[in-house]
């Protein structure tokens, strides 16, 4: 009778090994059943991603590409496969479905043998030991670890915050909640005029719900836009019946057990069903901290995105880059990929990203990038400004280093590609060039 051969075979999820034709039915060590070993391959490294973000997915995906050997264990605390994050708001207005937000369908996870392991929290790290720990006890060993466990939003501390009703947007479940209260008309307060905020408001306007936007600062976008273009912007969200309150602040969330208005520092008590908090993010640091990693306000990395451990590397809204966090969907995904190229063995870079924005659900052409408002005595800004539109340009030192385009942001693309390729313009700005002819110039 042919025999067949013995293969080694290792526990995912504790690290134990056993040898035999097949793998044993449970880990003799920890209990777990058999679809958690993987034939070992000599030599073969040990990745282990946490948080199945598009940071932690784009750095599966890298890692696959560099090594088809290894074993890749993603872990996500989410009960949801990923998803598109960044689309959840035009998820609440109703322009996608469910079904449209996945990032990958299933089988592409078991095609790259990524190994992706939801409603599974990490809550410790042992760097010494390389191993993690999740909140069911359940342990995995590690050679190299790539934190992508994003981010979370910042609720202000504002008397009130924690009563029932007052939430945030971060979560395909957040935006189910948000959709069950707004299935009937309602008042929906949400506190911050950023992008997150002003697409949210929209999104639920669609919905039917009477919304008012309360912004602390004395514009709209002020991290995306200047103040005549928040102008304008303004107008036109309050044309869709979203009423705007600027330099307004949060003196309280009220109401006994449940949340009945917001009221505004001298200013007028604004009734609320819901209360959406959209005040930014801060980075998930628990696990780092606990790890002894060299955090600020995300984790520290270098350009390969290595952490202060050599074995652990970080990427996404949860690290820190050169003195930048970015919380933003592109450099997330490109920070993955080179976490992931990185931590097998590859070389790769990331060498920055100008931040640059669009407005989505709102039906209002906005993009920004970079910089725009001038901070260098030699700084030359243009400005092209109608009643309903809006296009500025900053350069320094004859590079474009910002731009906002609102009403129409047609030239979203040829204005990137000069900032990101540091395109020098300091001819033409010396022929005294108008913004309406740096806009022919770069349609051409
Ligand atoms: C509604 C919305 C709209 C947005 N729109 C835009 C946009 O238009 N453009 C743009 O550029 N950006 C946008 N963003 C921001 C963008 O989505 C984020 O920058 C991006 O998703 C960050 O990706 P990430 O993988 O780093 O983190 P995340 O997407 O936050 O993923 C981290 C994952 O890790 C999981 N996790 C956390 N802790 C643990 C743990 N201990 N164990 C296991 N898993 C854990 C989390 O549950 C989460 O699933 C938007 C964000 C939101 C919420």
């Amino acid at each position: 009778m042919n025999q067949l051969p013995d293969k080694k075979w290792v526990c995912n999820v504790c690290g134990f090994s056993s040898t035999g034709a097949e793998p044993p039915e449970s880990c003799p060590q920890c209990g777990t059943d058999r679809d958690h070993f993987e034939e070992a391959h000599p030599g073969a490294k040990r990745y282990l991603i946490i948080g199945a973000g598009v940071a932690g997915v784009s750095a599966a995906e890298a890692i696959r590409q560099s090594d088809p050997e290894g074993s890749l264990v993603l872990l996500s605390e989410e009960p949801e496969p990923p998803y598109f994050r960044m689309n959840l708001t035009r998820y609440l207005a109703g322009e996608l479905d469910s079904s449209k937000l996945d990032l990958h369908p299933r089988t592409w996870f078991l095609d790259k043998r990524i190994e992706l392991r939801l409603n599974s929290k990490a809550v410790d790290i042992d760097p010494r030991e390389r191993r993690v720990v999740l909140s069911d006890g359940r342990v995995f060993p590690y050679d190299t670890l790539i934190l992508t466990n994003g981010s979370s939003p910042f609720v202000p501390p504002f008397p009130g915050a924690n009563l029932p009703g007052v939430q945030t947007l971060r979560t395909l479940r957040d935006a189910n909640q948000i959709l069950e209260v707004c299935s009937k008309p309602v008042d929906v307060v949400c506190i911050g005029g950023g992008l997150l905020g002003l697409e949210t408001a929209g999104a639920i306007s669609k919905r039917g719900a009477r919304v008012s936007v309360v912004e602390s600062l004395p514009w709209l976008l002020p991290r995306q836009l200047d103040q005549a273009a928040s102008a304008i912007l303004q107008q036109k969200i309050e044309a869709m019946g979203i009423k705007v309150y600027t330099a307004a602040k949060t003196q309280a969330l009220v109401g006994s057990d449940h949340v009945t208005g917001v009221q505004l520092e001298g200013g007028p008590l604004l009734p609320a069903d819901l209360v959406i908090i959209s005040a930014g993010v801060s980075a998930n640091l628990d696990l780092a901290r606990k790890a002894g990693l060299s955090v600020n306000r995300g984790i520290l990395v270098d350009d390969s995105m290595r952490s202060s451990d050599p074995h652990i590397f970080a990427a996404g809204d949860v690290c820190e880059h050169q003195g930048r966090m970015y919380g933003l969907w592109l450099p997330a995904k490109a920070q993955g990929g080179v976490a992931g190229l990185a931590a097998a063995g590859m070389p790769g870079v990331f060498a920055g990203d100008p931040p640059s924005a669009r407005l989505k659900v709102l039906g209002i052409d906005l993009f920004s990038i970079g910089q725009f408002t001038p901070s260098e005595s030699a700084d030359v800004l243009l400005v092209d400004k109608t009643e309903s539109a809006y296009a500025s340009f900053l350069f320094r030192s004859g590079v474009l280093v910002g731009s906002i385009l609102l009403g129409d942001a047609s030239l979203a693309a040829p204005v990137k590609s000069a900032a990101d390729a540091h395109q020098d313009f300091s001819a033409e700005l010396a022929r005294g060039i108008s913004a309406a002819a740096f806009k022919e110039l770069l349609k051409a």
